[in-house]
């Protein structure tokens, strides 16, 4: 079943001209970082409305720091791209993806070497002051005292975007028109539970693409949106699909 699917997703992917990646938690896994939903993920221990919603940070922002945040600096200082990361770098060197949308915060698809990355959920690697408004890096933050302050005495929140606060205007709608415009949608790595991200696949299938999805296990998109589903983790998916489609590429030029 696996290896029929991983063949036509190849097929599909040579077809292509213009491919959008929709990413999630998922796809980071394989690097260590655990997603928030499924099997070992974030929710199975947090109740995510008392930790990661802008009201929880605003109400107690050590708190929030103390059992979300610094775990999350700790394994985002250690994690390297992992094979999917990498085989979306080897689509776009062939000409075939042009953008990925993440819901991710954790920089890995830049880390790999991917170029047009639509951050919907911001990115981790930046801290802001809420008093003054000054940047600092996250590697830069000094732990000891939670919440960690700015030099100006003001608490810092990383620049993500919490539940309860408003996607960046203009990364809903580069992603919007990256999702319309596409011939192929893989979406890996995602629960779909979260929106506006999780309308991507609908806005690309209706616009006449084929979206193909890769996850470790069924989602709502899986035999509704996504036109096929292949189960298994990303990495080796990845590593599957590229092979057979190196094979593919290969039989075209010799026939
Ligand atoms: P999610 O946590 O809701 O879902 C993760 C999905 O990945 C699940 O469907 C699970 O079955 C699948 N999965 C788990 N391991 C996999 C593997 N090895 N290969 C393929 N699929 C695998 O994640 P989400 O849909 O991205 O949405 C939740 C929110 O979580 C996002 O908004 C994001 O900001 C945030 N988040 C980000 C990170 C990160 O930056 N790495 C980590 C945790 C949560
Ligand atoms: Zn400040």
């Amino acid at each position: 079943m696996i290896p029929d699917l991983c063949h036509r997703a190849a097929r599909d992917i040579a077809g292509a001209h213009h491919i959008v990646a929709l990413t999630g938690a998922g796809i980071s896994v394989e690097s260590g970082i655990p997603p928030f939903r499924g099997p070992g993920g974030i929710w199975e221990k947090l109740d995510p409305m008392e930790y990661a919603h802008i009201d929880a940070f605003m109400r107690d922002p050590g708190r929030v720091w103390r059992v979300l945040i610094a775990d999350m600096k700790t394994l985002l200082d250690q994690a390297r791209p992992n094979d999917a990361h990498m085989g979306l770098v080897r689509l776009e060197r062939m000409g075939k993806l042009k953008t990925i949308i993440t819901q991710n915060v954790d920089g890995l698809h830049q880390a790999a070497g991917s170029h047009d990355v639509i951050e919907f959920h911001g990115n981790f690697a930046w801290q802001r002051c809420l008093a003054c408004g000054r940047r600092i890096s996250t590697t830069d933050v000094e732990m000891a005292e939670m919440p960690p302050r700015c030099s100006c005495g003001g608490i810092l929140r990383p620049e993500c975007v919490f539940f309860g606060e408003m996607i960046e205007p203009v990364n809903l709608s580069r992603s919007r028109d990256a999702a319309a415009r596409c011939d192929v949608m893989l979406v890996v790595g995602t629960s779909a539970m979260v929106q506006p991200a999780a309308l991507m696949p609908t806005i690309a299938r209706q616009a006449g693409a084929t979206v193909i999805e890769i996850n470790f296990e069924p989602t709502p998109l899986t035999g509704q949106v996504a036109h096929y589903s292949l189960l298994g983790e990303a990495g080796a998916t990845f590593n599957a699909i590229l092979a057979a489609l190196e094979r593919e590429f290969q039989g075209d030029r010799k026939g």
